[in-house]
């Protein structure tokens, strides 16, 4: 294993990353810059992340040989997405070093258990209550009221496991719908906006948040991201200290994005938060452009053992995702100045696919 005396990795070493897809290419695009090199695991042979990276494995995750021998090769491990299975997660933590710690996944791939580790941080979320059968249901339906979303507590992402049951409507359709799986029903947030705060912690315990972006969602995936959020200096100062404090409790690695509602509390407005990734985020997707050091470099930087850099915003930035067949239209944003566009090399369009994206930033 390549370390110096302080235990952080020299260029030349490898992070080995779980998962293939964007977040894992753009990942080892900044990794790449900076003298790292990256060896992907993935099991989908199609894998975005393989066209840039140095080394790569084709396997399941379940495969013990090959996360052995992955391990082997690795200087440090991460992974790009919150389902990695706990099994993998800790045969891999025997072997190396894996960063983010993997007992943040417990919670984060469990809705009910990272609710209640916000709520006992003193922090706000939206009203909830545990759902496992159809009585518990209504008497969650009784006590949160409607209209109520009701959300599976595992592997929901892009508003998929969850069912929006309205006022008047029938729990029991919601129920049927989800498909009888153990789920929370949230409240619905009549937020005035949706806003997200990635943040980074090195090893040091110190830590750099990006400013707070504003996200705009379409069909349940993130379709614009706007920097700075429209919202008053002392509610972002809020949603930082919100994103900080939760990345100092897991005694985090690494990047992590919360994403928050904020909400009209009379003349004042309120942070909830509605969901934490321990991960490089979509809504961090800006800072590769429009910032002086992005996300995907912080969270490198961070697990290996790097001084985290201070980023300094460049100006007002505009993150547009391209989904399924807008990325046929790549061409368009060529020639429109000042924008950068970012295809991700997945091949044919599948609707409400993430395929690309691309940020303008209007210098001020
Ligand atoms: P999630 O998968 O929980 O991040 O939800 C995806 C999107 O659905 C969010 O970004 C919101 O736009 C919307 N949403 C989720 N939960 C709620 C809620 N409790 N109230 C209102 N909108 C919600």
């Amino acid at each position: 294993m390549i370390k110096r005396d302080n235990g952080s990795l020299p260029p030349g070493a490898t992070i080995g990353i779980l998962g293939g897809g964007q977040l894992a290419r753009m990942l080892a695009q900044a990794a790449s810059r900076i003298g790292l090199n990256c060896h992907v695991y993935a099991p989908e042979a199609d894998s975005c992340a393989f066209e840039v990276v140095k080394r790569a494995t084709i396997a399941p995750y379940e495969d013990q040989d090959a996360l052995a021998r992955f391990a082997n090769e690795c200087d440090v491990i991460t992974y790009e997405f919150e389902n990695v299975p706990a099994q993998t997660a800790s045969f891999l933590s025997q072997r190396k070093l894996v960063l983010p710690d993997p007992r943040v996944l417990a919670t984060t791939q469990d809705r009910l258990i990272e609710k209640e580790f916000v709520e006992q941080l003193d922090i706000a979320t939206a009203p909830y209550a545990p759902v496992a059968d159809a009585p518990q249901l209504f008497e969650a339906v009784r006590r949160i009221g409607l209209p109520a979303i009701l959300k599976t507590r595992r592997f929901g992402y892009d508003g998929k496991g969850q069912f929006k049951i309205d006022a008047g409507g029938d729990p029991a359709v919601g129920w049927r719908a989800i498909g009888g799986a153990p789920c929370i029903l949230e409240g619905f947030v009549p937020f005035e906006r949706e806003v997200s705060v990635v943040v980074a912690r090195g090893r040091d315990g110190s830590l750099q948040s990006f400013d707070v972006t504003e996200n705009e969602h379409r069909d349940h995936i993130l379709k614009v991201s706007r920097v700075p959020a429209g919202i008053p200096d002392q509610v972002a100062a809020e949603a930082v200290r919100i994103a900080e404090t939760i990345a100092t409790a897991f005694d985090y690695v690494g990047v992590l994005a919360v994403e928050m509602f904020v909400v009209r509390d009379g003349t004042a407005q309120r942070v909830l938060v509605n969901e934490i990734a321990p991960r490089v985020h979509n809504s961090g997707h800006w800072t590769i452009d429009g910032c002086s050091v992005s996300q995907f470099e912080q969270h490198i930087r961070a697990i290996a053992g790097w001084p985290l850099a201070v980023p300094v915003r460049l100006g007002r930035v505009e993150m547009v995702n391209l989904i399924g067949a807008e990325a046929a239209d790549y061409g368009r944003w060529l020639t429109v100045p000042g924008a950068s566009l970012h295809l991700y090399g997945k091949g044919e369009p599948v609707p409400g696919r993430k395929m690309g994206h691309v940020t303008r930033v209007q210098v001020d």
